[in-house]
């Protein structure tokens, strides 16, 4: 029966929930109440006033979702409303993940994004963390934004999309940056170490990263630097930093992709528990809950072409010499089962046609010069291209 208490009055009043309120209690079948934009109460029926009552019966009634892996940087100002996220229950989501976020943008990594999405006819007009930041809640968004510093954006800024080792004053120069860009608002920085520039840094720079972390108290978040065959090398990299440094890291979409990888999961989560078990800043990671990734399209090819960026990468590949030795390259790493799960899910405008498209879609798979059209299709819409692949992939 409803408590009396004819004196509670909501904007909202929820009833017949099954509460499951995130605090690790026991979940329970009760009622809530709104006032503006803060909950007012929780807990057993009551009788009340409220503008407007809801009856949830049937349904779970909880805090709204943390996304700790989303890459909403740009878009989320296309879909300010953030439907896709609000739908399945999340409120806040971590940007800026796998090395990249919205700023600062310099060199290359501005170039790029500014010219992918002047296409969609969005303009960034921002280089600094303060003018996105400020346009974003100009903007205003059905969610809360957690951003991330990307690496990506600090090393650019200082070497662009080159293999430079950063040392001597160009280490110094990214240390004071990290410095300067933590104090902005990000709460962590990420890793793409798989994507260039984020291939090109070695310890030294990761330890600079730690170092201001550390400094800061906040989180490193991973896409590790290999996902398939060195996935095992790849988080023990990232497990010692843990234990050197004692900042809490968030390994990234943690798997292993590729058929012959498909054994090393467990040997991944005996590790990460062999780690946490001495870890005082904890070790933490995510998955997907689907058997798939997206990324870039330009993913299959191997990163170093990239070095010094995606004009120098357009420019070795127009090499007839390299782009068959590259084509090589793919026909061993892909069967053509393999390039039939890879799904085009953005690209070009010219090249539209192809969106949901598999790759054997794009060119007869009979064909001898299969990998050299697709290297051609990638140079003609300069690398504009992003993918769902459907590779072999055994999650966590
Ligand atoms: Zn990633």
């Amino acid at each position: 029966m409803p408590e009396n208490s004819s004196q509670m009055e909501f904007d909202t009043y929820i009833e017949n929930a099954f509460i499951i309120d995130g605090s690790q209690n026991k979940s329970f079948k009760g009622a809530l109440g709104i006032c503006g934009d803060k909950t007012a109460y929780a807990g057993k029926p009551v009788i009340c006033e409220a503008k407007e009552k809801i009856n949830a019966k049937g349904c779970i009634l909880s805090p709204g979702f943390i996304d700790i892996h989303g890459h909403s940087d740009f878009s989320i100002f296309m879909h300010p409303d953030a439907s896709s996220r609000i739908n399945q229950g999340v409120t806040t989501e971590a940007i800026g993940n796998c090395g990249l976020s919205a700023a600062p943008l310099y060199g290359q990594v501005w170039q790029r994004w500014h010219n992918r999405y002047a296409e969609k006819n969005f303009i960034i007009n921002w280089r600094e963390p303060e003018d996105f930041f400020e346009r974003l809640i100009d903007r205003g968004t059905g969610i809360n934004i957690a951003p991330l510093l990307g690496h990506t954006n600090l090393r650019t800024y200082i070497v662009d999309y080159n293999d430079t080792k950063l040392q001597g004053s160009n280490l110094e120069k990214f240390s004071r940056l990290a410095d300067k860009y933590l104090q902005k608002g990000y709460f962590g920085i990420s890793l793409g170490l798989a994507y260039p520039p984020g291939i090109f840094a070695d310890e030294t720079e990761l330890r600079a990263i730690f170092t201001q972390l550390k400094k800061h108290n906040s989180l490193l978040s991973v896409h590790l630097r290999n996902e398939s065959d060195f996935v095992e090398q790849s988080l023990l990299e990232i497990l010692k930093l843990n234990e050197d440094f004692d900042v809490p890291v968030q390994i990234s979409h943690l798997k292993a992709f590729g058929k012959k990888n498909a054994g090393k999961v467990d040997n991944l989560l005996s590790m990460i528990d062999r780690f946490s078990a001495e870890s005082k800043s904890g070790i933490n990671f995510d998955r997907y809950p689907y058997t798939a990734f997206c990324t870039d399209l330009d993913f299959i090819l191997p990163q170093y072409l990239f070095e010094g960026g995606y004009a120098k990468a357009a420019q070795r590949l127009s090499d007839i010499k390299v782009k068959k030795e590259i084509a090589g390259y793919l026909k061993n790493k892909f069967s053509m089962d393999d390039a039939s799960a890879i799904f085009i899910s953005s690209t070009a405008k010219s090249k539209r046609k192809f969106l949901g498209k598999r790759l054997t879609d794009l060119t007869d798979k009979t064909d001898a010069d299969f990998w050299i059209k697709i290297i051609d299709f990638l140079l003609e819409i300069k690398f504009k291209s992003d993918a769902v692949f459907f590779l072999w992939m055994k999650l966590i």
